[in-house]
């Protein structure tokens, strides 16, 4: 896919004038190295689709429906449509090893979704390890010649509010909603030095979400292969991260900085009362009952 072009701002359009001294001030909405955190009242979504869309960008959405999880997929897909990327070439990709359970879903114009059979398996850790090695393999074998931008999500949630073009930058993880109003040392990184995951105690930026990944098609392609190669290390030497994959995301991500952060608006969880910084949760995990849905 070609590069994306820079962004351009639409003429004659009318917005209201950006203030160098007036804004969210209950939140920080950029990161020591300069990333912006994604925040409500940060951006005009109205400028942003503006800059956006005469780009024809085309973004890619890779969700897992393996097991019982298949049962999340419509409500994933159907909020999908009415809140992520609206007015954007999509290319939902669902890997599942029950094609035939993958409901039927109205997609708009300019959105597509296929559908890719993967085997199933018996331990949930596995299936969690194994997404970062099809995410690369599906890469390689269509999405870069695809698609310009990709996330990748957790199938058991849904889409609340608007998820635009806001979202994109080269690396863009998310800030998991459980853990950002503790100090590092409290964060569930992996702490055994054996591991590849391995976090110091005194080390450490934010606890990011596993269940969002998104960016440059390269640039996830990469994390992916990166994360995917310690997780196997790993294996080799008998352990296991302490949350798997989310683990390893957060290992990287500490070492190669994204580029844009998105806040707990874009990762909420449903058991969780909204708190007073978030304006509006755009993306939310549902409970779940983990003895019904996962294999053990
Ligand atoms: N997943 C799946 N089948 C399973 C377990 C997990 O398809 O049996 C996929 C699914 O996309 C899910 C993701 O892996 O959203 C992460 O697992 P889960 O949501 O159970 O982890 P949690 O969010 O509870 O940490
Ligand atoms: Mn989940």
């Amino acid at each position: 896919r070609s590069r994306v072009r820079n962004m351009v701002s639409p003429e004659k359009l009318l917005y209201k004038q950006p203030s160098v001294l007036v804004g969210r001030t209950d939140v920080v909405s950029v990161t020591p190295w300069l990333a912006p955190i994604v925040w409500e009242g940060t951006f005009d979504p109205v400028l942003v689709d503006n800059i956006y869309k005469p780009m024809n960008l085309t973004i890619a959405t890779t969700v897992f429906a393996i097991g019982k999880y298949v049962r999340f997929l419509q409500d994933f897909l159907d909020t999908a449509e009415k809140h992520f990327m609206v007015g954007f070439n999509m290319r939902y990709y669902v890997f599942t090893d029950r094609p035939h359970d993958v409901p039927s879903v109205n997609l708009t114009r300019g959105r597509h979704l296929s559908v890719i059979q993967v085997p199933g398996s018996n331990r949930w850790q596995e299936i969690s390890a194994r997404r970062m090695e099809i995410i690369q393999t599906t890469i390689e074998r269509q999405i870069r010649r695809e698609a310009d931008y990709i996330f990748c999500l957790d199938v058991d949630s849904k889409f609340h509010a608007r998820w635009g073009p806001e979202s994109l930058g080269r690396l863009v993880a998310v800030i998991h909603p459980g853990y950002y109003e503790q100090t590092r040392d409290r964060f569930p990184y992996e702490r055994r030095p054996a591991s590849t995951a391995y976090i110091p105690m005194d080390e450490g930026d934010y606890y990011y979400g596993g269940a969002m990944i998104g960016g440059f098609v390269e640039d996830v392609y990469t994390l992916t292969k990166v994360c995917q190669t310690r997780f196997e290390e790993d294996a080799g030497n008998s352990i296991e991260a302490a949350w798997q994959e989310e683990s390893h995301l957060n290992r990287y991500l500490l070492y190669n900085k994204p580029s844009k952060v998105l806040s707990p608006e874009y990762l909420w969880q449903d058991f969780k009362a909204k708190t007073k910084e978030v304006k509006v949760i755009r993306f939310s995990g549902v409970i779940k009952n983990y003895a019904d849905v996962r294999p053990n």
